[in-house]
């Protein structure tokens, strides 16, 4: 497999994969969105709430807010640094090798924010400030404490580390076009251009494979998305970087084939 940088955008980054078919893409897709670990709120202890919320509703707003994770720092339970010899998960409490503490205390009249989180780890921290929690009225408080736990998008949505989508790189073959404008006015994502009279592309990256241009031109145009070469777009929420959840993919891929490589051995 060879990989090629394309672009990033908005914190999201396109790479082309060369020389590998679309079962592997779904597995490196897969691996990122289910198994690459990321920290999220999970047990929540509240307080005190007198808000309009729900202590549910409030625990589950707050177990979706995205934290900074690093994964130098943190591990699975089942990977912790913390475990005991012959321990298959760490279950250690407060175990600051996967889990971090969170506070929280706001008293109204205000709409309080994720930035008001303080963490005990201050690289852990809400990475969209402005994600609005709860708006308390005068005489209305909140005080909460949670603790963080490194978690997999395949137990819970919350751990996942973003969207991840691949195309196959689309093979465009103009034919003899009579309708050149017509043609171009036709896509939705500006693929091509009309130069003196003719159908040129201008980019066929951005050719999403809808066909449009295809029956404009009465079959004249040919578009297809390769098996073999692909986009790849890693869209992080924010937890993670695109390298991280790629690189982290990678090494989830690596010790699955070893386990697989072990097992093998004891038939
Ligand atoms: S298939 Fe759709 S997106 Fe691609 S070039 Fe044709 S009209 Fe544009
Ligand atoms: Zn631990």
């Amino acid at each position: 497999m060879k990989i090629e940088f394309i672009s990033k955008e908005n914190g999201a980054a396109t790479l082309l994969l060369k020389e590998t078919n679309p079962t592997e893409m779904n597995m490196l897709r897969r691996l990122m969105v289910n198994e690459v670990p990321t920290l999220a709120m999970e047990d929540i202890t509240i307080i005190k709430n007198n808000s309009a919320l729900y202590d549910e509703v409030l625990a589950h707003r707050l177990g979706l807010i995205v934290l900074k994770t690093d994964l130098e720092s943190y591990d699975l339970p089942a990977e912790c640094k913390g475990k005991k010899k012959g321990e298959a998960v760490c279950t250690k409490e407060n175990c600051p090798h996967h889990t971090v503490l969170l506070k929280l205390k706001a008293t109204g009249p205000k709409s309080v924010y994720a930035e008001e989180i303080e963490s005990k780890d201050k690289e852990v921290k809400p990475i969209h400030p402005k994600t609005l929690i709860v708006k308390l009225l005068k005489k209305q408080a909140i005080e909460i404490e949670a603790t963080a736990v490194m978690g997999q998008g395949k137990d819970h949505m919350k751990f996942s580390p973003g969207l991840v989508y691949y195309k196959g790189y689309p093979k465009i073959k103009i034919g003899d076009i009579k309708n050149a404008a017509a043609v171009e006015a036709s896509c939705p994502t500006k693929v091509y251009e009309v130069k003196n009279d003719k159908l040129k592309i201008a980019d066929e990256k951005r050719c999403i494979l809808c066909k449009a241009c295809v029956d404009v031109s009465e079959n004249k145009i040919e578009v297809q998305g390769s098996n073999e070469e692909f986009m790849l777009t890693i869209e992080p929420w924010g937890q993670l970087t695109p390298g991280e959840m790629l690189l982290k993919a990678i090494d989830v891929m690596d010790s699955k084939l070893d386990e697989f490589e072990s097992l093998i051995k004891k038939i």
